[in-house]
């Protein structure tokens, strides 16, 4: 397997090397930028697997880019950690909705860094299953990582794949938020259970073109439920 490309993007210079240090002392391959004009054409350029992006960066910011980035097909699939100083922490939500797959608080350890790039990469990453489940109108193909109804792919972003793949294959029983983190999140990570409602949101906005939003379910001070059943 070949290293996993890692574009930072970061216009601290101390920062960005400290981390493009850490980075390739643990196997990945690095490509750097200052702002998000490079961040751009290093991504026209390369594929990279994973892209870290500081909030505040000299051009526009962090959560321009990563909106931006999650819009373009060409690049909704690549899975972003943001970077934030302290100061920043009340705009994680608006991070998480920007579509950024995680959210890394400076000063932060390469080591805590390294440990969330891995879990993003294993999130998004191949399963390797090769099975079709099917539940109501939708269709899913683990192998393919694709989950469709008729002959239309629902699209969605890597965390909401993932969350609607553990849905499909665990309907009808009601998910606890602390439950789901540890499920898709694999309790490792430091997110937030309102991290949960965010892409509980999204993938809703995602079914809803489809008109199946409503199994997704809400269950009142419990948390949620994926069934075709109405209460
Ligand atoms: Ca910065």
């Amino acid at each position: 397997m070949s290293a996993k490309l890692i574009l930072i993007v970061e216009d601290e210079p101390a920062i960005r090397q400290m981390i493009a240090f850490a980075l390739r002392r643990a196997g990945f391959d690095v490509l750097e930028a200052v702002d998000c004009e490079q961040a751009r054409a290093a991504l026209a350029d390369r594929r990279a697997d994973l892209v870290l992006v500081d909030w505040m960066l000299p051009d526009a910011s962090g959560l321009e880019l990563t909106r931006s980035l999650k819009r373009d097909r060409h690049t909704r699939e690549l899975p972003i950690i943001m970077l934030t100083a302290r100061a920043e922490e009340g705009d994680k939500v608006s991070g998480l909705d920007s579509g950024a797959d995680d959210y890394v608080t400076k000063p932060f350890s390469p080591r805590e860094l390294i440990a969330r790039i891995h879990a993003v990469l294993r999130r998004s990453g191949t399963i390797g299953l090769d099975h079709i489940v099917e539940f109501d109108a939708l269709k899913l193909d683990q192998q393919g990582q694709r989950i469709s109804i008729g002959e239309q792919t629902v699209p969605l972003g890597p965390t909401e794949y993932r969350m609607l793949e553990f849905f499909m294959t665990h309907p009808d029983r009601v998910f606890s938020r602390d439950q789901l983190l540890d499920r898709l999140w694999g309790g490792n990570v430091y997110v937030e259970e309102r991290t949960i409602d965010v892409h509980v949101r999204r993938l809703r906005k995602a079914l809803e073109k489809f008109g199946v939003d409503g199994l997704v379910q809400t269950v009142r001070g419990s948390g949620y439920r994926f069934s075709a059943k109405a209460d």
